[in-house]
């Protein structure tokens, strides 16, 4: 083949979207409290920083950007003061960003009207101080992946990982359901529930063929380090490893996938699954299934995107008078409550403190031509729930990313209500809650499909 024909071939790659990328540090100072259990504990020290990292998409007439931030989840205030400082400063519409976190359990806590606030220490100044600046840091980041958009190529591709993910509820041999219920335990018949093998890479480069970033989906708890050090858990080693094979200046955003039900542990091995070392373990292998995802790339031609978005009131989980009493008595002894009661706790004063009220939950759909889609759902959604949208999808391509837009909990499918166990006991919302979310981001999928060019 001669030389102009493949120069040609290159050349036809060259998507019309424009494309920038972006990080800022949002590492937070020593002695923040930490997120991720029902308790307090303070930051110590860092393994490695946390980003909200930005990818900005620009169509040549409206944008998009796609947020990613190391943290374990981001309140619809966060989300909506970000988009309002980002709006002011570059043309982009609110409704166009998807703000997503990996849900990191070793990251600040942010304040976020729960009655959990006060059990792990989000009540206080410094927690109130990290919630106020972070905004600004994730509209700093979108400006300036904003100001970097230059001309690009544009793949997208899929693998698949079936060893990494395990659906943590099991069906036990007395007929109950177990949530974690320990590596090698006898009693263990087998998983409820199914898991979410996909690996969805999107992957960018300049013009000049330099690699510029990537986003990744997949559907896993993000729970491995624990302990009072700061870490962006398996995601930041996901990013560590695509550095060294794409240079230090490329950029990693990671999505969670509809993972509500899903961890890492392994009941069949007997292997501790804890520290630093797990997230190396599960990063690396991550890292891998994307190298193999990026043999087999196909072009984006798409050229357009389709924003649809939709607020969905959501109705409560019930709580009698009864159940508040008892939850104010729970949450009186702290800690030294049991784990599943203070769960219980939170939940009924949370439910209670809306007298009635539903939430409102939004429920986004960034669409690229008839090519791919993203789906932002604002909780921790069951892997179901997730397989339900990608199989009921237009798109070749969906990315399904949880912890979106907000904050508001777990999302069971309706048929583990009756189930129970840790995520029922702690869903603010009637069964059903979940099958919503998914008939509205179906809706909003079609109509983005419809309207594609
Ligand atoms: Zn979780």
């Amino acid at each position: 083949m001669a030389a102009t024909e493949k120069e040609g071939a290159r050349t036809k790659q060259l998507s019309s979207i424009r494309v920038g990328a972006a990080a800022v540090n949002i590492t937070p100072p020593k002695g923040t409290p930490m997120a991720g259990y029902y308790s307090a504990r303070y930051c110590e020290g860092v393994i490695d920083d946390l980003y909200a990292k930005a990818l900005v998409l620009d169509d040549g007439q409206s944008l998009v950007a796609i947020v990613s931030c190391d943290l374990i989840s981001i309140p619809a205030y966060v989300v909506a003061e970000a988009r309002r400082q980002a709006a002011q400063k570059i043309p982009i519409s609110t409704n166009a960003t998807l703000i997503s976190a990996t849900h990191t359990h070793t990251g600040p806590t942010l304040w976020r009207e729960s009655a959990l606030d006060e059990l792990v220490g989000a009540n206080s100044k410094i927690s109130r101080k990290y919630s106020e600046d972070l905004p600004g840091k994730i509209s700093a980041a979108l400006v300036e992946a904003f100001e970097k958009r230059q001309h690009s190529r544009l793949w997208i591709g899929r693998h698949e990982e079936h060893e990494l993910s395990f659906n943590r509820r099991y069906w036990m041999r007395d007929g109950s359901v177990g949530w974690n219920p320990g590596k090698l335990n006898p009693n263990i018949l087998r998983p409820v529930g199914p898991i979410d093998p996909e690996v969805l890479v999107l992957y960018a480069e300049s013009e000049k063929g330099e690699p510029l970033a990537a986003y990744v989906n997949f559907a896993l708890h993000c729970d491995t380090v624990g302990g009072s050090l700061i870490s962006a858990d398996y995601p930041g080693v996901l990013s560590k490893r695509l550095c060294e094979y794409k240079g230090q200046q490329f950029i990693t955003l990671f999505g969670n996938g509809a993972c509500g039900d899903i961890n890492h542990i392994n009941v069949n091995w007997a292997d501790r699954q804890k520290g630093p070392q797990e997230a190396n373990r599960i990063g690396t292998i991550l890292a891998g299934d994307v190298m193999k995802a990026l043999a087999k790339l196909e072009p984006i031609t798409a050229q357009q995107f389709q924003i649809k978005s939709e607020v969905v009131q959501l109705p409560l989980a019930p709580v009698t008078d009864e159940d508040i009493k008892h939850a104010k008595e729970i949450f009186a002894q702290k800690e030294k409550a049991k784990f599943l009661d203070l769960v219980f706790a939170c939940k009924v004063l949370d439910v209670a403190a809306r007298k009635g009220k539903p939430v409102e939950a939004e429920v986004q759909v960034i669409a690229l031509g008839k090519q791919v889609a993203w789906v932002g759902l604002p909780g921790e959604i069951f892997v179901t729930l997730g397989l339900n949208i990608k199989s009921g999808s237009p798109f070749p391509y969906t990315f399904v990313v949880e912890l979106a837009n907000g904050s508001l909990g777990y999302f069971p499918h309706r048929s583990a209500y009756s189930e129970g166990q840790y995520e029922v006991v702690s869903a603010r919302f009637a069964e059903g809650a979940g099958e919503l979310l998914v008939t509205n981001a179906l809706k909003l999928l079609l109509e983005a499909h419809n309207s594609a060019k």
